[in-house]
Parts: structure tokens; sequence; C-alpha cells
């Protein structure tokens, strides 16, 4: 029988999400549209000690910031829900019981002290086949002074029982078949008494399979849990069913020894976050893609690049080509670095690719905020002019400023260099053919004053550089007749007389 795809994206809310599990979202994303499946958000909170306050707020604006919609989620609901495991209790405890009926599973009493005393005794202790009855559990005490302690409201784990010497096999779409021997597991603790709760390992594969997840898609760290897992799966008769593992590479850091850490971005400058994130304990602000101007778009393709690429030249890819080009036999095995620079190089060309009019409505709060006040028309104008020139949206404004405000200073280097003696006799000539211009568009500016320029055997590139002081007051920013022409002429002849009054005496 043909499945539908099934995938989930399964964050714990422990904090701000990492950048790296928005990248394993947005895989599971492009999989499950190009099979035309779901792409399902599970939150997994069972772990009640480690829960943050806003994390999964955090996470619910991080998809729609990204425009990633989860077909089905806490928020959204669904066929399989409730989607946040805390609220899926009396579902685990069903299957706790099956466990431990089926005797694939035990009970155990023994106090953190005990454990310690034990792990002091016997060098590389492990609970499992070797040393479970020399434990206190359900396999080493009698039925009645089991129920004792229960009856005593002492508080008691369950543990998986792995047989040992059992072959184990991991199908990873990524790595290929792994083999372990399931020796080298613990009997890991599955339930708790005192929180009436599964641990992470036996929550995420009743919910895998009770959601009808068929491809479990995850950070590499996950992948020494996947032999537990599979174990789960055959102890509770769903291997059949199993979903396809994929494990995908880390996320290195820029140098690539070692994982992609908060501390990186601190030390290096860029967001390890999507958004930014406050922790409500400390107050300490950690940086993010939107805020600090990454457009979604660019964040989305050079995500996707972090571990997979097209085995072709092509580097802009929308979430529409994406979604067609993406295959696992292109994820890499080993770790990707990450590169900042690349980050910002796709700002860059997602912002060549916005329309003047999208650039100039993300341009026009920044503008309203210096207290410049134009159309949206003229702001469209000006991007067109500087867009080529900035990786974020932010910095347009410094590429822009003098299309808005006169220069009231004139950098020092450059009237150094730039304004000569002749130059206020020149600019007066200019001002004055300036002035007698009726048709005041780049073009025609242009052609007018190299005409000028020839006839009166000027050099071109000092009357220029001098013209672009006095109207931009640098030595700084696009084709001149281009600046000249937006701002206009009387504006144009007003800078003129301002830089050669403040300047001829220089
Ligand atoms: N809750 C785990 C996490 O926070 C899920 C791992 C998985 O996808 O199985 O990453």
């Amino acid at each position: 029988m043909h499945h539908k795809t099934r995938v989930r994206f399964a964050p714990s809310p422990t904090g701000p999400l990492h950048i790296g599990g928005v990248r394993t979202a947005l895989y599971n994303y492009l999989f499950a549209k190009q099979q035309g499946g779901d792409f399902i958000l599970r939150i997994e909170d069972t772990d009640s000690t480690r829960f943050v306050p806003g994390a999964e707020e955090y996470i619910r604006e991080t998809f729609d910031w990204l425009n990633l919609p989860f077909d089905e989620s806490p928020a959204k609901g669904g066929d399989y829900g409730p989607y946040k495991q805390s609220q899926r209790k009396e579902i685990y405890k069903k299957y706790v019981h099956n466990l431990l009926d089926e005797d694939a599973a035990y009970i155990a009493f023994d106090t953190p002290e005990e454990l310690e005393a034990k792990r002091a005794e016997i060098p590389n202790f492990q609970y499992d086949a070797s040393t479970r009855d020399k434990m206190r559990n359900s396999l080493t005490l009698t039925e009645e002074e089991m129920q004792a302690l229960i009856k005593e409201g002492i508080q008691y784990v369950v543990r998986i029982k792995i047989d040992p010497d059992r072959e184990i096999i991991v199908d990873d779409m990524i790595r290929g078949r792994v083999v372990v021997n399931s020796s080298v597991l613990d009997d890991k603790v599955i339930y708790k008494s005192a929180d009436e709760l599964p641990t992470y390992h036996l929550a995420n594969v009743v919910d895998d399979h009770l959601m009808e997840i068929t491809h479990v898609i995850r950070g590499e760290e996950w992948l020494p849990s996947a032999p537990l897992h599979v174990w789960l799966y055959r102890s509770l008769g769903w291997e059949k069913h199993m979903p396809q593992f994929a494990h995908l590479p880390l996320l290195l850091k820029p140098e690539g020894n070692g994982k992609l850490s908060k501390r990186d971005g601190d030390r290096l400058g860029f967001p390890v976050f999507p958004l930014q994130w406050t922790d409500p304990k400390t107050d300490e602000v950690s940086s993010g893609y939107r805020e600090s101007g990454y457009l979604p778009e660019a964040v989305i393709n050079f995500l996707a690049f972090l571990g997979w690429n097209p085995g072709t030249e092509q580097e802009i890819f929308s979430l529409n080509e994406l979604v067609q080009a993406f295959s696992f036999d292109r994820c890499s095995k080993s770790g990707a670095k990450f590169d900042v620079e690349k980050a910002k190089w796709y700002n860059h060309q997602y912002i060549l690719r916005m329309s003047d009019h999208d650039l100039a409505e993300l341009f026009m709060p920044v503008l309203q905020e210096k207290g410049i006040s134009v159309s949206v028309e003229q702001a469209e104008k000006v991007v067109s002019l500087v867009k080529e020139r900035v990786h974020f949206i932010s910095e347009l404004w410094d590429q822009s400023c003098f299309f808005f405000v006169a220069p009231t200073t004139y950098d020092e280097k450059t009237v150094q260099k730039r304004w000569k003696q002749e130059t206020p006799e020149q600019m007066k000539q200019l001002s004055a053919l300036m002035a007698g211009m009726d048709d005041f568009s780049a073009e025609n500016q242009e052609k007018t004053v190299m005409d000028w320029i020839q006839q009166n055997q000027l050099h071109t590139g000092n009357v220029m550089n001098a013209f672009r002081l006095a109207i931009v007051g640098a030595g700084k920013g696009p084709h001149m007749f281009d600046i000249t022409g937006v701002i206009g002429k009387e504006e144009t002849l007003r800078r003129l007389e301002r830089a050669i009054s403040i300047l001829q005496l220089h």
C-alpha cells in the first residue's frame, strides 16, 4: 500500500531554535512538498526541567517569518493531535504498560545514590543485561516487594529491556546502513513515575508511529539514538512500519573544527538564531537573522546549501525550485561549514532580485525614522541606483543619505585631492550651464556637460570629481547625473552654490 509521505519537525522548547534546527525543518519541508506530503510540527516537551517560556511561540514565529507553513501543528491542529507531548501523557502510559506486560521493559527502583555506588564499584558500569540482575528492579524483587514499594509511594522508572548480542540495523538515507550490536546499548529509562511522563525516546517513537510518520529527518546528533529507537519499534511490534531515517550532517564552525555554537556567532558577528531572542532569565539578547536584515528567502536558499547541493553551478533557488531539486542523494555525510560571507552574498542577491517597489517599501520606515518624507516613487528611484552596493536594507541609508539631505560638511581628504585652485571657477560655469537646462534628465545633463567639458578642453575627471564633492559631500555614490536627476535642478544648483562659497577659500 502506498502511504502519503508524512514528516515531522520535533523541537524541544528549551530555548531559541538554533539555525541548524531551522535547516532540519527546511529539509523536512522540501522533502514533504516534493512528495506531495505533509509537514508536521510536534512539540517535544516531556522534559519539564528544561522547559523555557516563550520558546514554543518563538518556533511558531520563525516559521511564519520564513513562510514555511505546517500542515499540522499545535496551533493548527490536525487528525493526529494533540501535537504537544505534554498533552499526550495517557497515550504513552498505555504503551508503557504494553511493554511491561510483554516483558520488553521492567520497573526499576534504584536511587541516584545506588546507581552512583554501582558506577564506583563496577568499571564502565552500564545498566544492561550484564548488570540488571544485580540492581533493584522488577526482575530481582518479588512481586510482593514491588507492590509494597509502589504502595509506599516510592518513585520508580521503567527501563527498556535490551537483549544482548542482537543485530540492530539502521538504514539511513544519507549514511547508508549502520549495523550495531545490541550489547553496546544500555537499558534506557523510558518512563518516570515521578512526573508520569515518558522520556524523549519512547515519546518520540510512539508519536512517530501514531502520527504515521514515514520519514524521520533530523540532525546527526540523534544518530546514536537511532538503534534504540529501532529496538523500541521492534518491542512495540511496529517493526514493519518503521519510518525511514535521514540524519543530516552537522553545521560546523566557519573554521570547520567542531559544531557551530552561539559563541561562534558572538565571536564572528553573525546570528545563530533565526529571530532575536531575549533570555527570560538573564535578559541577555541574542541577535537574529530577521532583525539583522536578512530576507527570509535568502536565509532559506543559504540554509538549503548547508549540507546539500544540486550538482550544478546554480546557486539561486526559489523555494519552489528547491522543492523540485532536493534529494537525499545529494546531501553530504560530512559536516557543513558555516560561511557568513556566503549568507551575506545570498542576501545581496535577493535584494538585487527584489522589485524596486518592494525594496522601497522596506526602505520607507528607515526614511521615516530619519525624518525624511518622500514618496514611494522617489524612494524607488533611489534604491534602484544604490541597491547594488548593499547587502542589507539597513545599509541603504548610508549609501543614499545624500539624495535626501544636502551635505553640510565635506570630506577633508576628498577636498584636499579634488578641490583645486581652478575648481570654484569651473563650478560656477557648470552651475550656470545647468541653470540653463530645460531638460534636466540624466541623459540630457550628461550630454550637455560633456560637450561643455570638451569645448572648453577641461579635464573630465577633475570637473566630475569636484562636482561630486559639491553634491554628495564625499567621493562616493552612483553615477553623478543619476544623482542630480533625482534631486532635481534647484537642489543641484543650491548645493553647487553652497560648496563654492564654503570651499572656495580653501
Ligand atoms: N526533540 C528532539 C529535538 O529537540 C527531536 C529529535 C528528532 O527529530 O527525533 O531535536
